[in-house]
Order: C-alpha cells, then sequence, then structure tokens
C-alpha cells in the first residue's frame, strides 16, 4: 500500500468515525461466523471440515442449512443428516454460498424494519447481483468464480453499514435525495461525506476479507487507477460492476428509489461482453433467483428475453452517452460544463429536458429554446417544454407544427438526421419563422436508435446576433444525449410497472402486497386494528387446466383477477399472491364488513362461472377465501398471511366455495 492509499484509507476511516453510532471495531454489522465463511477462499477448498466445523458451531445455522439442503429443491436421493456430509454431496462452494446468504438475510430481515431503504430490497439486489456475477465469471472462465459470487454479495455492504448504524442513516439520506442531479455516489459525499463504497471497504479491511473481495467494494463504482494495489482485480470488479448495471437497469436496484447506475466505459473495455450470451446469462441468474425466491419466500420479476434485448440495447446507449459529452470541447477548448451533460443523471423527463434547455441557453447564450416531440398520431411536432416560460403564451398553445407541411430545411432535418439553421435569408416565407417571431432559428434532430423522436429548437430573438455554424456540432452531442435520457427514462417506466405487475392479470404481484403489508405494519400498533388480510385460492383450480386446457385456466384466473378487481375500493389492495392464489387487504374495515366483501366475491365469481360453464366444460368456477383480522398477537404481517391461508384452508376442507373467518383469538401455529 503506498503512503497515498494509507492516507486516503485514514481519511475514510476518520468520516466514518464521524458518521457512524460508536467504535467501527464493536459494530455487529455482520455475524462472526458470516465473516469467518467470507474469509475462506478457494485455497481452503481441501479443508472441509474447516467448514463444517465453522457451521456447526452455529446449531440454528446448521439446521437451516440441513433444511434447505433437504429440501425438494436440491432433489437428492437421500436424506442428508450431517453438514460434513452436505459439503461432500454438494461440494464446498455451494454450502458456503448457502450459509453465508442464509446469514445475510436473516441479519437484514430480523432487523428489518422497513424505511425508504428496504432492506428486502436490499438483499434482492446483493443476491441477484452476486448470482450474475458468478455467472458472468463462469462465462469468462475465470479460475474463482466463488470469489466473485461473495464480492457481488457484499459490494453494497456499505449502504446496510450506513442504514444500520449510521448517525444519519441510508434511509435518511434516500429521503433527502429528491430530483437526484448527481450520481448517487456524488449525493452520498455530499450527504454523509463518505460513499457506501468507501465505508464498505473499511469494513471489508477490518475483517480482513480477501483482497479482491475488499477492491470489489471498493471500486464497482469506479475501477482503480493502474497504480492502485487492486488494479490486479480489476477483471473480478468489472464483473460485478457490470452486473450491477445490469440489476439497475432491471428495476433490481440496491434501493426503489428512482436512481440509477451509470456503466463505466472501462468496465466493458476490460469485459469481453461480447463474448457474453447475455440472454442466457440473465436466465440462469433467473434461475438462481427463483430457487432462492422459493426457499425465503420473496419475489423478482421474471426474466425474458425481451429483457435481454433491452440490456444490450441500454449498454450500447450508455457507451456513447458516456464518451460524447465529456469528449466534446467547445471552442475556447474548455469542457461542456456539467450542467450541459445533467440528462443522464435523472431518468423524469420533466426535470431533465427543462434543465437541459435551460443549459443550452446558459452555454450558448440562446435566447430562447423548446423541445419538440413528435406525436405520431397527429403527425406533428408539439412543443412540449419551453424556456422562457413566457415564451409560448397561452394563445399560442398548443403549438404545434404538422410534419405533412414541413418542406425545405427543417425537412431536411427531420429526413437526413441533421443539425440546420433556418433564416429569412435562405427561406424568406418560412412559416415558423413567422409563427415564433424571430430571423433565424436553429434544429437539431433529438434521436433515439436513430429514430427521430423530437426536434430541439433554439434562437437568438433578443441579441438578434447570427447563429454561427460551429455552433452545432457543439450542440448536437446535448440532443443526443437528450435521446438516450429520454429513452432510457421510458424503458426505465416500463421496467418499473413490470417488477410490479402480474402479467397475466394484470393484478400486482406478490412483492407489491409485502410492500403494502412492511408498510402498514410500520405503523402504530394502534391504528392496525381496522385491518384484514384474506386469502382467495380457486377450487380444484388443476381440473380447469387439465380438462380445458391451460388457455381455458389463464381466462378463468383473469376473469377471478377482473372481479376482484372491479369490487376492491382505491385504498385497499388485490393482488396475484401465487398460481391460482388472490391476496387481499382491507383497511378501515370490522370483521363483518371484511366477510360480506369476501362473501361478494364469492358469489359473483359463483354466478360468473354459471354463465360461462360452457367454455369451462361444466366445471364450477367457485373459490375458497379465508380472512384474519388483525389482533395484537401478530408480531408481523407473515404471521396474518399465514393466519388468512390457514383460514382459507379451512374453507377447503369444509367443502370449498364459502368464506371463513378466522376470528380475533390466537391462530394455530405448526
Ligand atoms: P384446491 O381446490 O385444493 O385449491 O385444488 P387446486 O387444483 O386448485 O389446487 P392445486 O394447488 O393443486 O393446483 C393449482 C394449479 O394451478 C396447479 C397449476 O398448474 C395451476 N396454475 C398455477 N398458475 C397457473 C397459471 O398461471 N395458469 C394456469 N393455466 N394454471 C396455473
Ligand atoms: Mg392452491
Ligand atoms: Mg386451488
Amino acid at each position: 500500500m503506498t503512503d497515498e492509499d494509507k492516507d486516503n484509507i485514514e481519511r475514510i476511516r476518520k468520516a466514518a468515525r464521524a458518521i457512524l453510532q460508536g467504535d467501527i471495531k464493536h459494530l455487529h454489522i455482520l455475524p462472526a461466523v458470516a465473516i469467518k465463511l467470507l474469509k475462506l477462499t478457494k485455497d481452503d477448498n481441501a479443508k472441509i471440515e474447516h467448514l463444517s466445523l465453522i457451521i456447526e458451531t452455529e446449531p440454528v445455522l446448521a439446521a437451516k442449512i440441513l433444511k434447505q439442503v433437504n429440501s425438494a429443491a436440491y432433489a437428492l436421493p437421500n436424506k442428508i443428516t450431517s453438514i460434513n456430509k452436505a459439503v461432500t454431496m454438494l461440494g464446498f462452494s455451494a454450502v458456503r454460498q448457502l450459509a453465508i446468504n442464509l446469514l445475510l438475510y436473516n441479519r437484514l430481515i430480523q432487523e428489518g424494519s422497513k424505511r425508504a431503504f428496504d432492506l428486502l430490497f436490499f438483499w434482492q439486489h446483493c443476491l441477484y447481483v452476486a448470482s450474475l456475477s458468478r455467472r458472468i465469471a463462469v462465462a469468462l472462465e475465470h479460475p474463482d468464480p466463488d470469489l466473485v459470487y461473495t464480492g457481488g454479495l457484499l459490494h453494497d455492504i456499505g449502504e446496510l453499514v450506513l442504514e444500520t448504524h449510521g448517525r444519519m442513516t441510508y434511509s435518511d439520506f434516500i429521503a433527502s435525495m429528491d430530483k437526484n442531479e448527481h450520481a448517487v455516489i456524488e449525493e452520498e459525499r455530499r450527504f454523509f461525506g463518505i460513499t457506501h463504497a468507501e465505508i464498505g471497504h473499511l469494513f471489508c479491511l477490518e475483517w480482513q476479507l480477501p483482497a479482491p473481495i475488499a477492491a470489489i467494494v471498493a471500486c464497482h463504482h469506479s475501477l482503480p487507477a493502474e497504480i492502485s494495489p487492486y488494479a490486479k482485480y480489476e477483471a473480478e470488479i468489472a464483473m460485478v460492476s457490470f452486473a450491477n448495471y445490469i440489476a439497475w437497469i432491471q428495476g433490481i436496484g440496491s434501493s426503489s428509489h428512482d436512481s440509477h447506475s451509470t456503466l463505466q466505459k472501462t468496465v466493458l473495455e476490460t469485459l469481453n461482453v461480447e463474448q457474453l450470451d447475455l440472454e442466457a446469462l440473465l436466465q440462469q441468474a433467473d434461475q438462481d433467483m427463483r430457487m432462492t425466491r422459493e426457499f425465503y419466500d420473496v419475489e423478482l420479476p421474471g426474466l425474458t428475453t425481451l429483457r435481454a434485448t433491452l440490456v444490450k440495447a441500454t449498454i450500447n446507449l450508455s457507451q456513447i452517452s458516456e464518451v460524447k459529452p465529456v469528449e466534446t470541447v467547445d471552442t475556447s477548448g474548455k469542457k461542456l460544463s456539467s450542467s450541459l451533460t445533467a440528462p443522464h443523471h435523472s431518468l423524469d423527463p420533466d426535470d431533465f429536458i427543462p434543465r437541459t434547455l435551460e443549459a443550452i441557453q446558459t452555454e450558448f447564450a440562446f435566447d430562447r429554446s423548446i423541445m419538440f416531440t413528435i406525436d405520431p398520431k397527429r403527425r406533428c411536432l408539439l412543443a412540449s417544454y419551453w424556456q422562457p416560460e413566457a415564451m409560448l403564451p397561452q394563445t399560442l398553445q398548443p403549438f404545434e407544427i404538422d410534419i405533412g407541411g414541413i418542406s425545405g430545411l427543417l425537412l431536411e432535418c427531420l429526413r437526413e438526421k441533421k443539425a440546420v439553421i433556418v433564416n429569412t435569408n435562405i427561406e424568406p416565407g418560412n412559416p415558423i419563422l413567422q409563427r415564433l417571431n424571430t430571423a433565424e432559428f436553429t434544429a437539431l434532430p433529438v434521436l433515439n436508435h436513430n429514430r427521430l423522436i423530437g426536434l430541439l429548437y433554439a434562437d437568438y430573438s433578443l441579441s438578434k446576433k447570427a447563429i454561427r455554424a460551429q455552433l452545432l456540432p457543439e450542440i448536437m452531442p446535448i440532443a443526443y444525449e437528450l435521446g438516450i435520457a429520454m429513452f432510457n427514462a421510458k424503458q426505465y417506466e416500463q421496467q418499473k410497472k413490470h417488477a410490479q405487475i402480474d402479467h397475466l392479470t394484470q393484478l400486482f404481484n406478490k412483492r407489491m402486497a409485502n410492500n403494502f403489508l412492511t408498510e402498514i405494519f410500520q405503523r402504530d400498533k394502534s391504528k392496525l386494528t381496522n385491518i384484514a388480510i384474506g386469502f382467495i385460492d380457486i377450487d380444484h383450480f388443476k381440473q380447469f387446466n387439465d380438462t380445458c386446457g391451460h388457455q381455458a385456466g389463464d381466462d378463468a384466473l383473469k376473469i377471478v383477477a377482473d372481479i376482484l378487481r372491479s369490487l376492491t375500493r382505491p385504498g385497499d389492495f388485490i393482488g396475484r399472491y401465487g398460481g391460482e392464489e388472490f391476496l387481499f387487504i382491507l383497511k378501515n374495515t370490522n370483521e363483518k364488513g371484511a366477510y360480506v366483501y369476501a362473501e361478494r366475491i364469492r358469489s359473483r365469481i359463483e354466478r360468473r362461472g354459471k354463465v360461462m360453464s360452457q367454455r369451462f366444460h361444466d366445471l364450477q368456477l367457485t373459490v375458497s377465501i379465508g380472512i384474519a383480522m388483525y389482533n395484537a398477537g401478530y408480531a408481523n404481517y407473515s404471521d396474518m398471511v399465514e393466519a388468512a391461508d390457514q383460514a382459507m384452508y379451512r374453507a377447503k376442507s369444509e367443502g370449498r366455495n364459502r368464506t371463513v373467518m378466522l376470528s380475533g383469538s390466537a391462530v394455530d401455529k405448526k
């Protein structure tokens, strides 16, 4: 380590002391056993005994591991009764990985109070990045994929440290970021005086984790400089960085706030991304997640070919967007100010478009600017944002330009996607010059994948300066950036929606149900009394598939979903919880109200089924419903969901097509 590195660590240590509650040495971030497991490296592979010993000192952990390896997911022929046996059967790395996952999960979830920083969400992110990093490592023939997995699992550990032990928590930080103008890492430095990567790194050193892991944690947001001692782990860092980026653009970030990650160009230079079969990788990572999800009962969005395509597209775009603005140099030789490259730091068009217009005006001294978007239905260019506000008074709004009527230079701009300057000398009759009352303007195409999505307009109508042609190549990259930002914003919106909505029924999915419940259970206990949770399960649904085909089965699910939607009040929750199971959450209701609601659903479905009996080969479409009302005996929402589930099973055993209300008393537990 050079002196400079030492100084840097000292600075981080100081900042950490200021921000953390308590002494770094005594903070309980991860259980001691987890740290021991994390320290084991590939060289310890032979030491199965060692691993078993560590695990066996934690009986609860050992029991959980045995439960997991004996579950259906592993499909082992014989029951495994000892950790030693598990290691021999499944291998060192699988068992170690499982143990670490369990420990981290327990740590997060037991501690987990849900605030702005959602620990479950965080955990999913870590697991996803770990699993994808490992898959990438395998694909690129890295000698130690386990190490990369661990690095992926821990890469954001600093966020956890801040959340659980910060004087100001990561939740506070997220809440303070309304419109994120800068990359998260810069915002962190502003808020905490230290970044999550720095503080995470500090703890890796404290725990004496293997150097490559510390390197990944320290450098996953910017690859180490050539002279850094971590430079030799560049490949491992790049794998995790890349996996992290893919997770973010799919909506699986470390927190659910509207932020995003940028992909460093150096990551792409280090990794041979073209060599990777993204579709297969995403599928594998999804498979890993599915196994974990089943075990822990958390939901992640499913991956599809579509997402692989999206990832590819976005990588391409980010490469361009990273290079362009930085390398653009204006005539005086100075780099473009950061305000001009701001668009890709935000995902909200209402935020980045006006700011971009403002920045263009400031930087090039334009008097006015307009962002036109294309309205494909009406075949017109529509002024969507403009500066200054007074430029287009109410009387001029909506300000539209019919695309069919465009000719001359502006047509060239749209067709050939090039920047143009239109003025009264060249086109004295141009209607836009008159409508906007100016002698000259410039128009630049805003592109997405080389497809025109908008037009950027600017003029010197007040100062009456001439627009210099040399200016155009300087503004073009900004128009280009804008196109990318708009594309990303749209993709992000769609991805976010995918992660929340069940595709078949268009109801919220289980993850959203859990989010909704977490939020409710955060409240003051006295306000929970009027909460009802209900499980709805279709009766003999398998017969629908078996007798009428899977398509008819899907149709039945949609019918039930539609009925549920139509009978549920705004403010209450209805979602698809699993295959043919739905969950409702009612607020402000009593036992009677919840029962009446459930019976209404039940009878409406039964009636609809009768109407459609032909389509369903005379099968009865009915549901069994179980309801639990909140009482103080429920420590958390999962207990209450379980109670509703039990009530539903009672409805099944009592003959189906009925509602069972679990009265306020205690619930049977297995
Ligand atoms: P019970 O009355 O006890 O609930 O019987 P059941 O047949 O409804 O229950 P079971 O849980 O045995 O079967 C549920 C079936 O639902 C099995 C599964 O194939 C089917 N299923 C789950 N998701 C979907 C889906 O998205 N579409 C279709 N068509 N079927 C699904
Ligand atoms: Mg079922
Ligand atoms: Mg069923």
